[in-house]
């Protein structure tokens, strides 16, 4: 294990670092302004309005989006197309809607609106995303948090938990490049998942594959698909499937996108019928024609690793000099997804993101992928190396890497 720097060296660096005035932030995952760009034929598509079967997009109606849209997205949710739903942009919205219905007026195994269940409560899978814990203390439904390992949460627990508790309803799952630490469920965890008995008769996965097709590496991963393993252990209405083209295309202009069984899409459907006449049908025909099929997609996916590859490379190659043989110091190396999750010594990570932002560095919140924003050890820091340019990312990884040196000197006592 190296010696940490002497501590007046550590100053000195840190408070040259502070005269640059840099203005860097790596706080939450966003495509680049290069990314963006790369579906900018979206913006300059002819008038186009009429879809296969003569739909007008122009006009109300399609409440589950254009059948080439359903058929364009139905390899990558891994369902049939009459399984799948296009709707506006933001998987979150998409996420956040399936939670208030269930809670307002019960699911399709449970009429009884889960907020006349008493407390309800999700498991959640620790790191995680910080925007799945917001709706949920949004709307008081308590967490549970589980260890999320390399190959999905803590298997033992989550059964050991659904088994007898009917209040828990739910568990986060982002099954694949997860955000933050790039974990990816192993074959045996998902099907622990779709056959683990629950006490809840209506429990639901929350499948957020988010990452579905957003590789780092040569590497073509494929988890198991979720939908066929619950519907052969009997569990068909289980799963709930999310992902969206916000990293694939515009993240604020992309679709988000649904699957799940023929019961829940009925459900949704039911739910959907008083809030809206129909999504964008316009955006959904240019994404047909732009992205083309499934290949397309995977084609643009590698346009966009071209982009990012090299800006996690530049993270880790930096973190590896620097920070190698730190006690208790560590880091992913992840093989997709959008985030490198960084593990520093306990009680620093809310310093570190301190000392960083005093620098000009802008971190997510410590904290940010625990529950409540509380992580017990207060260790964990997420890293968004896309939206920077490679300089800005190089520059704000040093800066991270001198901080941490700076707070581990600080709390064995040797610097005020
Ligand atoms: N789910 C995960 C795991 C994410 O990391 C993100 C964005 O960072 C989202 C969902 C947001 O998706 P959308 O833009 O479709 O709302």
């Amino acid at each position: 294990m190296p010696n940490p720097a002497p501590i007046t060296t550590i100053h000195e660096e840190y408070a040259a670092f502070k005269t640059k005035e840099l203005k860097l932030n790596l706080t939450r995952g966003k495509p680049s302004t290069a990314q963006l760009d790369l579906s900018n034929g979206l913006l300059s598509r002819p008038a186009d309005y009429l879809a296969a079967d003569s739909t007008d997009c122009r006009n109300y109606g399609n409440l589950q989006g254009l059948a080439e849209a359903r058929r364009l997205f139905s390899e990558l949710l891994g369902a049939p197309p009459d399984q799948v739903l296009v709707a506006n942009n933001s998987s979150l919205a998409l996420m956040h809607d399936t939670i208030v219905y269930s809670l307002l007026k019960g699911t399709c195994d449970s009429r009884t609106p889960w907020s006349k269940q008493g407390e309800i409560a999700f498991l959640c899978p620790v790191p995680g995303y910080d925007r799945h814990f917001r709706i949920c203390e949004d709307y008081g439904i308590r967490m549970i948090p589980v260890r999320l390992n390399d190959d999905g949460p803590d298997m033992d627990e989550v059964e050991r938990l659904v088994a007898t508790d009917a209040s828990i309803k739910s568990i986060w799952c982002v099954p694949k490049y997860s955000n933050p630490t790039g974990a990816i469920y192993s074959d045996a965890v998902i099907e622990r998942l779709a056959a683990m008995r629950t006490a809840a008769p209506d429990f639901r996965l929350l499948w957020d594959n988010a990452y579905a097709v957003h590789h780092l590496t040569d590497e073509r991963i494929e988890i198991a698909n979720i939908l066929e393993a619950c519907t052969h252990h009997n569990h068909a209405n289980r799963p709930l499937v999310f992902a969206s083209t916000s990293k694939i295309t515009y993240a604020g202009a992309g679709l988000a996108l649904f699957a799940a069984s023929p019961a829940n899409i009925k459900w949704i459907l039911a739910r959907f019928t008083p809030r809206t006449i129909g999504p964008d049908k316009l955006n959904q025909l240019r994404h047909v024609r732009f992205l083309k099929d499934h290949a397309g997609i995977l084609s643009m996916m590698e346009k966009h690793r071209a982009l990012i590859a090299p800006k996690f490379q530049k993270v880790l190659d930096i973190f590896d000099d620097k920070l190698r043989g730190l006690c208790d110091v560590r880091w992913t190396r992840p093989k997709g997804g959008y985030f490198i999750s960084l593990d520093v010594p306990q009680g620093c990570a809310r310093r570190v993101v301190a000392l960083a932002k005093d620098a000009g560095v802008e971190l997510t919140p410590a904290g940010a992928t625990y529950p409540h924003g509380k992580d017990p050890q207060d260790r964990n820091i997420r890293i968004a190396p896309t939206f920077p340019e490679l300089p800005e990312i190089a520059a704000a990884a040093e800066g991270v890497c001198l901080c941490i040196h700076l707070a581990i000197a600080e709390r064995r006592g040797n610097i005020s």
